[in-house]
């Protein structure tokens, strides 16, 4: 016997219909023996349509109520679930993640998980049901309900079975594993058996969103076994996701490509160099809590130089604001700003020990005649800015390049 913690996606949970095959696939793994318990997300769309509904009303709405609303998704669909389980004969009961006592933080909208309660699961598993959890949120020290940012329910899971030493965490979704990359963007994208924290940390981080990057690091952090399913198969061992390097395998340089569209390129010309300037450009941006992803400070001329960053497309008409405000008070000649940029990366812990990567990956887009126009670096991945219009094509050229096809 063994404790499984098992993740259903949106769409996997997006019809009644799917909702009951959900059921029964819960059903066979009780019957042979398990203890079982689920985190499901909202229908798919569930949680954008109550966002569009919030924004409507308000344009910036108010963060805890925000989550007060945005969590309620997910209480429809563990209560669906539960009884569908219970009309195949089963005992089940559904939670809230207050209900359990996910602890997290205050900070609404991306709050982090701090405690599980686990006595209430136990008892329940303890008496053979099958335990139904809301993934995506929690509760705070008061009382407060908290979501745990987009795509939490990756993150809910995981943290579920480490708080439970689960033997297993299984992220069913629409897709069989992890791929090289985003099989709807490149039909030739292979699934990987299996892929290392690193790498899969990365891929997240750089945008592949078949697992929200805490989840990674919550399972490196607590050694939690994590493998993705497919929950229209079943058949299949998905993706593992492992802590080692599989050293009976010929291991490919490059494990995958990601790439993110919400990307945003903000510069500032002719800033005085000087002492500081970094400091007092990024430091007010962070002052807001913008996150910045890139960062390029060009060499300087005549006493000036350029700075650039990129941040997240939903902010960049608050960081160009802000960078207004800096560029009078340090004298800058000028801001500018594109919205209309991604970022694609290469991923691959074989890159360590495979120099001449980047140039291939450099000469590979200038063969299509792809400008890149920022670039940045660390021991397993090399990303690159470019003009959204080139995501696609880039994204299928790099994959081929790096024989990821075959
Ligand atoms: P869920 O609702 O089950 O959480 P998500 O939409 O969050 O599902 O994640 C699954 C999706 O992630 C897939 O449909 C796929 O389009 C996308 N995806 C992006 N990168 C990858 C990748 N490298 N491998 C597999 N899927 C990927
Ligand atoms: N329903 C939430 C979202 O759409 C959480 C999740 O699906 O993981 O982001
Ligand atoms: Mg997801």
């Amino acid at each position: 016997m063994a404790l499984i913690v098992q993740k259903y996606g949106g769409t996997s949970m997006g019809s009644p219909e799917r909702i009951r095959s959900v059921a029964k696939r819960v059903a066979r793994w009780k019957a042979q023996g398990h203890q079982l318990v689920v985190v499901v997300s909202a229908m798919s769309g569930e949680t954008n349509r109550l966002i569009a509904l919030a924004k409507d009303v308000s344009p910036q709405p108010d963060e805890r109520e925000l989550d007060v609303m945005i969590s309620t998704g997910e209480q429809v669909t563990i209560a669906l679930l539960a009884m569908a389980i219970r009309d195949l004969g089963l005992k089940a009961r559904s939670y809230t993640g207050g209900q359990v006592r996910v602890l997290t933080d205050s900070t609404f909208t991306k709050a982090r998980i701090l405690e599980i309660d686990d006595a209430n699961m136990r008892r329940d598993l303890d008496d053979d049901t099958v335990i139904i959890v809301a993934g995506f949120q929690g509760v705070d020290a008061d009382g407060n309900i908290t979501t745990l940012g987009r795509g939490g329910s990756d993150t809910s899971a995981v943290a579920m079975a480490a708080a439970l030493a689960a033997d297993e965490c299984q992220i069913y979704t629409d897709v069989d594993g992890v791929y090289t990359t985003d099989p709807r963007i490149v039909p030739e994208a292979r699934k990987l058996d299996r892929i290392t924290f690193e790498e899969m940390l990365e891929m997240a981080s750089l945008g592949s969103k078949v697992l929200q990057i805490r989840s990674v690091e919550f399972a490196g952090k607590y050694k939690v076994k994590l493998r993705v399913l497919s929950s229209f198969q079943d058949e299949g061992e998905g993706t593992l996701i492992t802590v080692e390097e599989d050293k009976n395998m010929e291991q490919p340089i490059i494990s995958g490509i990601a790439f993110n569209r919400d990307e945003a390129k903000l510069t500032m010309l002719g800033v005085p160099d000087t002492p500081g300037i970094a400091y007092q450009i990024l430091g007010s941006i962070a002052d807001a809590n913008i996150d910045v992803d890139m960062i390029i400070q060009n060499v300087g001329h005549d006493g000036t130089t350029d700075f650039s960053f990129t941040v997240n497309r939903g902010e960049f008409a608050k960081a160009h604001s802000i960078l207004e405000g800096v560029k009078a008070k340090l004298g800058a000649r000028e801001i500018t700003g594109d919205n209309k940029i991604c970022k694609v990366s290469a991923v691959g812990v074989g890159m360590r020990s495979h120099p001449g990567v980047a140039s291939q990956m450099f000469k590979a887009l200038a063969d299509e005649g792809i400008n890149i126009q920022m670039i940045s670096t660390s021991e397993i991945k090399i990303s690159v800015v470019l003009d959204e219009k080139y995501l696609e094509l880039a994204v299928r050229v790099l994959h081929r390049t790096f024989g990821l096809d075959q």
